[in-house]
């Protein structure tokens, strides 16, 4: 129980790591159990407010709560839904990414998952966090087990009510680590109104970035910055060559694409447009064939030759790439 409450731990600290432009240690197991002992209260009171230093002027919070935008986008993190980074960070910082041999600690060890699911989630919410993870665990070699409660490094799926919306961490980060998935209300269904919104946010914390930060997206995308929230221009950044390792193509359908109109003033003018005509961007339905294939990449998966033809064949059946027609 004392796990759930490491979630303020680590996200205070992860403020402190993008104020500070360096990513803190795991804390030590004492003291962050104290801590956590004093917090855990806090988020079982639904009135708790999220003391982030990272959160966005009032007016601007107000915009990007309106309907049409996504939850995606009203977290206030660094393109929109990823904790601990800033652009500084991360362009300062270009270690931040997939590459593995420079980054190691940011990969799962041993392609395993630790995970648990907060009980403020309803039966549905919950079913369909589960079915986001036996979805990867299917396609992937990566192995998502139940938090025994022991282990260190693992990851909470928390409604967390500020900053709320979909939320994660960029691969492991050490320790607990929430995945922020907002619950339905009253105007929407938030981050569960489809299957791809959970299978998003786990994409991040497994290591992946959004797919139109490539440094290659210019040749595939127009972003048109006249139609971006001014404070949000840094979140249409590209990530350095030095930040992307897989030779795949660009990919339209991936589930990590921004949507057209992610960041708009409103939501009738796109911020990014294909330059393929007719294509769209910004599924949610399901990880793509190449996001899976990249996931596996990530993971060892395709290694062994055996496992490198299953999942492959796996991968070849997601047919997302038929949004693209
Ligand atoms: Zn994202």
């Amino acid at each position: 129980m004392c796990g759930r409450a490491g979630v303020m731990v680590g996200a205070v600290m992860c403020v402190a790591c993008a104020l500070g432009h360096v990513l803190p240690p795991p804390p030590s197991s004492h003291a962050h159990n104290n801590r956590l002992q004093a917090e855990r209260h806090h988020l079982d009171d639904p009135h708790y407010v999220f003391r982030s230093e990272l959160d966005l002027p009032a007016d601007l919070q107000a915009r990007l709560q309106e309907d049409h935008h996504d939850p995606e986008v009203t977290g206030g993190f660094f393109q929109g839904d990823m904790a601990g980074l800033t652009p500084e960070t991360v362009v300062m910082n270009t270690r931040v990414a997939l590459k593995w041999e420079a980054f190691p600690e940011k990969r799962w060890p041993n392609a395993t998952v630790p995970y648990s699911i907060s009980s403020l989630y309803g039966q549905n919410e919950q079913q369909m966090i589960r079915t986001a993870i036996t979805t990867l665990q299917f396609l992937t070699c990566i192995n998502f087990v139940e938090w025994d409660g022991k282990v260190e490094d693992y990851l909470l799926f928390w409604p967390m009510k500020r900053p709320r919306g979909c939320w994660s961490y960029v691969g492991r980060r050490g320790g607990m680590q929430v995945v922020s998935l907002q619950a339905p209300d009253h105007r929407s269904l938030r981050c569960f109104a489809s299957l791809g919104k959970p299978i998003h946010e786990l994409l991040h914390a497994l290591g992946i970035f959004h797919e139109q930060a490539r440094p290659d997206r210019d040749q595939h995308v127009t972003i048109l910055t006249e139609n971006i929230i001014t404070e949000y221009l840094g979140n249409f950044r590209k990530q350095s060559g030095q930040n992307t390792t897989f030779p795949l193509p660009y990919d339209y359908s991936s589930v990590m694409h921004y949507g057209s109109n992610f960041f708009s003033y409103t939501k009738s003018v796109p911020t990014i447009v294909p330059k393929v005509p007719g294509v769209e961007i910004g599924q949610r339905i399901m990880l793509s064939k190449l996001d899976c294939l990249k996931l596996n990449d990530l993971y060892g998966c395709l290694e062994d030759p055996t496992d490198r033809l299953k999942y492959i064949t796996f991968c070849n059946f997601l047919g997302i790439s038929q949004l693209s027609s």
